[in-house]
């Protein structure tokens, strides 16, 4: 197991360095020396609001006004949502703590995450493009099937260079957490919360109902 992200957080001791990625210790200092404020414009006081913290690990800077982090531009990956099965949060979590560090090595994480899903959903996951097309047989939702597509064909390391490259591109990666998330609403939340109010049905409603369905 990976040991958990900690989101960089104003005046916090330690957390995952927005450079280097790690969890390190943070040591925090005013990005200004002290002076006077001999021009008297308020120059200073307004300067004084910028705080360092610096990385034990790779001694990189972040800096921080009033208590918002604004350099090096950061990107934090939203948390998995409540129904994410085990075993693909796992992976969902693990793309979250490198993803700082590697947009791409996020992304083939997350392409993982959807290949534990799609066995949630009853397929075998070995091939997850055969697998998504069997759901779409099943009756899977048109944006649902793009959005396993996206993060399939994104998380691929084997697609053409240059073309899907997430490399450089975090806010495409960060796209691949939410879309994993929505697919695990969708999927997996929403039918589990349609069928818990459906239960609530007295018996007889039901049974109604399951006579209707039945009759061709
Ligand atoms: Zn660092």
């Amino acid at each position: 197991m990976t040991q958990d992200y900690v989101t960089p957080e104003y005046g916090k001791s330690g957390f995952n360095c927005p450079h280097c990625g790690a969890f390190a210790h943070q040591e925090w200092r005013l990005s200004v020396d002290s002076h006077e404020d001999s021009t008297g414009t308020g120059t200073y006081s307004r300067l004084h609001q910028l705080r360092a913290s610096i990385c034990a690990r790779c001694g990189n800077f972040a800096l921080w006004k009033k208590d918002q982090l604004f350099y090096p531009p950061m990107y934090v990956a939203p948390l998995p949502t409540a129904d994410m099965p085990e075993d693909a949060k796992e992976d969902y979590e693990e793309a979250r703590s490198i993803f700082s560090q590697s947009s791409r090595g996020a992304a083939a994480l997350l392409r993982l995450t959807i290949q534990k899903l799609v066995v949630v959903l009853g397929e075998s996951g070995d091939n997850l493009n055969g697998s998504i097309g069997n759901l779409v047989k099943k009756g899977l939702r048109i944006d649902i099937q793009k959005a396993l597509d996206v993060v399939r064909v994104v998380g691929n390391n084997a697609v053409h260079p240059g073309v899907l490259d997430v490399k450089d591109n975090p806010d495409m990666a960060l796209r691949l957490f939410k879309l994993t998330n929505l697919i695990v609403e969708d999927m997996i939340t929403k039918p589990k919360e349609v069928a818990e109010i459906y239960e609530t049905l007295p018996e007889g409603a039901k049974d109604a109902i399951t006579k209707r369905d039945n009759k061709d």
